[in-house]
């Protein structure tokens, strides 16, 4: 039986996904490369479970059980009895499989290994561990207390009862699974990037503005956010990434990234996270469209 999670990453990825498997009940290690980096995933998840109880989603005791289960650290010493380790760290495939090899020799033979990594393949990163038929994709949405999915994708080793595992990890976890191929991009982000992507393609070639192409898409498809908006919000150097891994892993030109995508990326206007990028948002009134 599963009990004990690790976490590797404390980043927006990695203290999400800590944050609800402590609330579901396990006991979850987390780690960074270095202390400082895991407490401040630990104070993340504190500021954001505090706002959960203030919003009354949770109870104040629910929120003290939970941070009681969490510890954190730098050492892969810490995943020392896991039965599953998460890893979320940078998006980097050289990172990752040197992660994945430190990792290995920590655990007993049991222990299942998952990635949320968003755009590499799940069965090369897996030939980086001992254990293939015990390695699976669990992709989490952003940000993870609030998205309902998550997708989980076998490699071509995983076995049907590691996958078994993962999800029923999801359904405790409170959260619905949608099952993907190992394919450049999985489910969401294949379908989702190309329209980000075509919106950009859209503003682009003048057709609206980032207004109107957000006003457009919000009204006129019942989408909650405009797909400029979501780009912000993913980050645009991420939105770049994932088209460049679908372009190249699945060779059609439809899924060349938008050159005004690239040139954003380029002045380092990519989005939310540093203040600008479809939108501006420096501004005392909320983001004002730079278009
Ligand atoms: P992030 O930059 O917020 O966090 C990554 C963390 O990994 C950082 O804190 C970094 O210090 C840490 N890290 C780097 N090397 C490490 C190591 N050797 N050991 C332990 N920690 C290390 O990034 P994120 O957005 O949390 O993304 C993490 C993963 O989740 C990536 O694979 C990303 O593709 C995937 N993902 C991201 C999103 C999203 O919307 N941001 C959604 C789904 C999946």
């Amino acid at each position: 039986m599963v009990q004990k999670i690790g976490v590797i990453g404390a980043g927006q990825m990695g203290n999400g996904i800590a944050h609800v498997a402590a609330l579901a009940g396990y006991d979850v290690v987390m780690t960074d490369v270095d202390d400082a980096r895991a407490e401040a995933g630990l104070d993340t998840i504190r500021a954001n479970m505090d706002r959960q109880v203030r919003k009354e989603k949770i109870s104040d005791q629910a929120f003290r059980d939970a941070m009681g289960r969490i510890r954190v650290g730098s050492t892969m010493a810490l995943f020392d009895g896991a039965d599953l380790v998460i890893e979320a760290a940078s998006e980097k495939e050289e990172l990752k499989k040197a992660i994945l090899r430190e990792l290995c020799p920590h655990l007993g033979a049991e222990a299942i290994i998952a990635t949320n990594t968003s755009s590499i393949p799940i069965t090369r990163l897996a030939s980086s561990t001992d254990r293939p038929e015990k390695f699976i994709g669990m992709h989490f949405m952003n940000p993870v207390p609030v998205m309902q999915l998550v997708e989980l994708i076998r490699g071509i080793a995983t076995s049907e009862e590691t996958y078994k595992i993962a999800r029923a990890f999801t359904d405790r976890l409170g959260k619905d699974s949608a099952s993907a191929e190992d394919f450049p991009g999985f489910i969401v982000n294949r379908i989702l990037l190309p329209m980000i992507n075509e919106a950009i393609y859209t503003l682009y070639e003048g057709v609206g503005s980032v207004e109107a192409i957000d006003t457009a898409m919000k009204l006129g498809a019942n989408h909650p956010m405009g797909p400029l908006q979501l780009a912000d919000f993913i980050g645009l150097d991420t939105c770049l990434s994932i088209m460049q891994v679908l372009h190249e892993g699945l060779a059609d030109s439809k899924y060349r990234p938008c050159p005004l995508l690239v040139k954003y990326v380029e002045a380092g206007w990519v989005g939310r996270k540093v203040g600008r990028g479809f939108y501006d948002y420096r501004h005392e009134n909320g983001p004002v469209p730079t278009r």
